[in-house]
């Protein structure tokens, strides 16, 4: 039975006061009615004296939390209960503290309980109102309190739900967007740059055809565990949907840590994943742009970043690439290729020319590497590194690849004795259920002894299905073609393909060749490992892009038993090739410099070039990380400090190191990055901040020359130039 009948109350609530008259209850009873009310667990209660410390707290209340009401009664209520500070309630309320301070009344205010010891997340609510005595002289608090902690938990899981990724627990869309838009309206006011970096996986929809979605899921899992890995906490990652990954890197605008960072990203994702006991390779390309140069709200730099996403994927993929206002232009031009490449066939636009694979140690062409060219009635001729990429997406490279191989078979079947052709083939194509068809077709057709056919494919092959790829090879070797393992070290290098796959040839990418003869470059130590790997395995190596005499003399001794290279020859047409045809052979003759020089780009660009306070102009001759040529100032000493004007804020620091007449050499004092590219650029640049700051208008930075220090005040009367200009019109048009 009840502490309390209904008649010890005197009417239910629901009862009409008029018709049944409270009855006043006595003391003793007021306080039952307010046991059975905790006890029923309807409320709790709690009372401070004047200095806010606890006087009363109900006894469940404190049970909730795992603790004696002693040990609480006494405290701070601001000691017990902390202003429950989530994200959403930001700056909303007062905290409690201050309510209590002022004296104010105040209403089911979130708080989190601080003793907290059943492990449990809690949160309260409470209520309270300040108390005065009869001379209104102030009592304490009393108030009431509730625990709330099922349905702030179910709407904490509701917001996490909202903002976050459920898949890979990284930030979504949304999030990402209102981060960004935050971030960069913040940093505005504050002058402050911000990086934004667009990942979107390479290849991931193989992976996900082949070893179904629930494998595609894990995979995007652990490519969000590595994100987080790599990048740290200091940044925001998150994925947008589907394969594309977004990071917010604040306060970041050196663009060789971006570029270090670009890189890191490409290697670690690449990486082969391990999933339900499969192996799944893919690659990822990153566009990076920064607040604000490349955009200064998120809406521009979320564009900038995809243009620099989409370069980075036509460069051929597993890249990284900057924001550059050209690329505009570029994503244009890449969408014409597209439409136009589709009428390239029909129209009899491509072309394979051939480029001569040299026995090392002679100069005798063994074999002739296909390369297709496309010859563009309007724009001339497109590379294929250009094309190549944007066909295997759009699978128009089944076409070309089979009109390729056609081709091949036949122009092969034309050249003397045994040598061979060796034809690309693409990840995509060889993937066809129809591929082997194609190869018969091809040999069929032309009569070309299968032995004379070798077919370069790249180890993006191996990420399909294992089953159907294995079983591709043995058909293959089954009609007596040759395989070659193309790019060798650019992709995921797995010595186990080497060991199951069974190819006769490696070929050594350039880029190992590249660089392997200058010193500290461990690249000649690389070319040893893999000649003799392959050797031990009773394969061909070629050293691909072989091109001065020093390289050649390099990957000979080291062992490379083909050459292939500008060095011998670029690709020749079929017609030209017949008639070099001499006795069944064909010689070439080494032409190339001495020695490989680093990386000295000949340019022809106006540029600004600022000394003290002029500008002058420029003709921008020859450009390397370290240092430049210029034209276009008489006599300029050798010492001279001067600043260069690159373009859109790009400002280089340089010292005058070599000076004759017109031309100078000029080193920069902090050397120049790559821009993913082919290109150079400076870490840093100007922001349009400083440029607002000296009259223009704040966007993000347009292309063309900053007149910075043209518009700075001149020293007092004004300053004599202290160069002669050349005139540049006369020089150079
Ligand atoms: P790849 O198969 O690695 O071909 C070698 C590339 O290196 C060719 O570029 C060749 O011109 C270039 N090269 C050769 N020697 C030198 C050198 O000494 N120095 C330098 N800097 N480069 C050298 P190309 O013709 O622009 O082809 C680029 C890529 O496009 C090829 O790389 C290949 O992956 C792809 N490709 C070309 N033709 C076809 C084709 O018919 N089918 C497919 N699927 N891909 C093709
Ligand atoms: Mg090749
Ligand atoms: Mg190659």
């Amino acid at each position: 039975m009840s502490k309390f009948s209904r008649q010890d109350v005197g009417g239910s609530a629901s009862d009409d006061a008029a018709s049944c008259p409270v009855v006043p209850i006595a003391d003793h009873q007021r306080i039952e009615l307010l046991d059975s009310l905790e006890s029923l667990d309807i409320g709790w209660f709690w009372a401070t004296d004047t200095e806010g410390r606890l006087t009363y707290l109900t006894a469940s209340a404190a049970a909730s939390l795992g603790v004696e009401r002693s040990a609480i009664i006494g405290r701070k209520l601001t000691e017990v209960v902390v202003a429950d500070r989530s994200e959403d309630d930001e700056g909303r309320e007062r905290p409690l503290a201050f309510q209590l301070g002022a004296r104010n009344a105040f209403v089911d205010v979130p708080v989190k309980p601080v003793d907290g010891s059943t492990g449990v997340p809690t949160w309260w609510e409470i209520s309270g109102k300040p108390c005065f005595d009869a001379e209104n002289e102030f009592v304490g608090y009393r108030g009431r309190a509730r625990d709330v902690s099922h349905s702030r938990q179910h709407s904490i899981d509701a917001s996490r739900l909202a903002k976050f990724d459920t898949l890979t627990g990284l930030a979504n869309r949304h999030r990402m967007e209102s981060q960004l838009r935050k971030t960069l309206k913040a940093y505005q006011a504050s002058k402050r740059s911000c990086a934004l970096l667009m990942l979107d996986l390479d290849r991931f929809k193989q992976v996900n055809d082949t070893l179904g979605h629930p494998a595609g899921d894990e995979l995007l899992k652990q490519v969000a565990q590595r994100l987080v890995k790599i990048v740290g906490k200091h940044a925001e990652i998150g994925r947008l949907g589907g394969d594309e990954f977004q990071i917010i890197l604040p306060d970041v605008d050196d663009r060789g840590r971006l570029g270090d960072l670009g890189k890191r990203l490409i290697q670690m994702i690449s990486q082969p994943y391990s999933i339900d006991g499969s192996r799944a390779i893919i690659g990822t390309s990153v566009g990076i742009a920064i607040a604000p140069y490349d955009g200064i709200d998120a809406e521009e730099l979320v564009s900038s970043a995809d243009l620099a996403l989409y370069a980075a994927k036509g460069n051929g993929r597993g890249q990284y690439r900057f924001f550059s206002s050209d690329l505009k232009d570029g994503a244009r031009q890449r969408k014409q290729i597209e439409e136009d490449l589709r009428d390239a066939l029909a129209k009899d636009e491509l072309r394979l020319h051939y480029q001569p694979l040299i026995k090392a140690g002679s100069d005798e062409a063994a074999c002739f590497e296909a390369l297709m060219r496309w010859e563009h009635a309007e724009d001339g001729f497109i590379s294929p590194g250009q094309f190549i990429p944007i066909a295997e997406e759009t699978s128009i490279i089944t076409d070309l690849g089979e009109w390729a191989l056609m081709r091949a078979c036949r122009d092969c079947a034309e050249w003397p004795g045994d040598i061979k052709v060796a034809v690309n083939v693409s990840a995509v194509q060889f993937s066809d259920e129809n591929f082997l068809g194609v190869v018969e077709r091809a040999l069929a057709s032309s009569g070309l002894d299968p032995q004379r056919l070798e077919l370069e494919i790249t180890e993006s092959v191996f990420m399909g299905d294992p089953h159907a790829t294995s079983r591709m090879f043995k058909q293959l070797k089954r009609l007596g073609v040759r395989l070659a393992l193309d790019d060798f070290g650019t992709g995921y290098s797995s010595l186990g393909y080497l060991r199951n796959a069974p190819f006769d040839k490696i070929k050594i990418d350039q880029s190992f060749v590249r660089g392997a003869t200058e010193p500290d470059n461990n690249n000649a130590a690389i070319i040893t490992a893999i000649v003799s790997l392959a050797d031990a395995l009773g394969m061909d190596t070629v050293a691909e892009g072989v091109e001065s005499e020093d390289e050649l003399a390099l990957v000979t001794e080291r062992g490379a038993t083909l050459i292939q290279g500008f060095i011998y020859s670029g690709a020749l047409a079929q017609d030209v090739l017949l008639g070099r045809f001499e006795d069944g052979t064909i010689q070439f003759e080494k032409k190339g410099p001495a020695k490989h020089r680093s990386e000295r780009r000949t340019v022809f660009r106006r540029v600004g070039l600022i000394h003290e306070d002029h500008r002058y102009e420029v003709m921008l001759r020859n450009l390397s990380r370290t240092g430049a040529m210029i034209e276009g100032l008489l006599d300029v000493p050798i010492g001279t400090d001067l600043v260069l004007d690159l373009g859109a804020g790009q400002l280089a620091v340089a010292k005058v190191r070599r000076s004759h007449e017109a031309v100078q050499g000029i080193e920069f004092e902090v050397p120049l990055i790559s821009d993913g590219a082919d290109g150079l650029c400076t870490r840093h640049r100007v922001s349009p901040y400083a440029l607002a700051a000296a009259g223009m208008p704040l966007a993000a930075l347009p292309p063309g020359n900053y007149p910075l220090l043209r518009d700075a005040p001149v020293s007092e009367g004004g300053s004599r130039p202290s160069f002669l200009q050349v005139d540049l019109t006369q020089r150079f048009n």
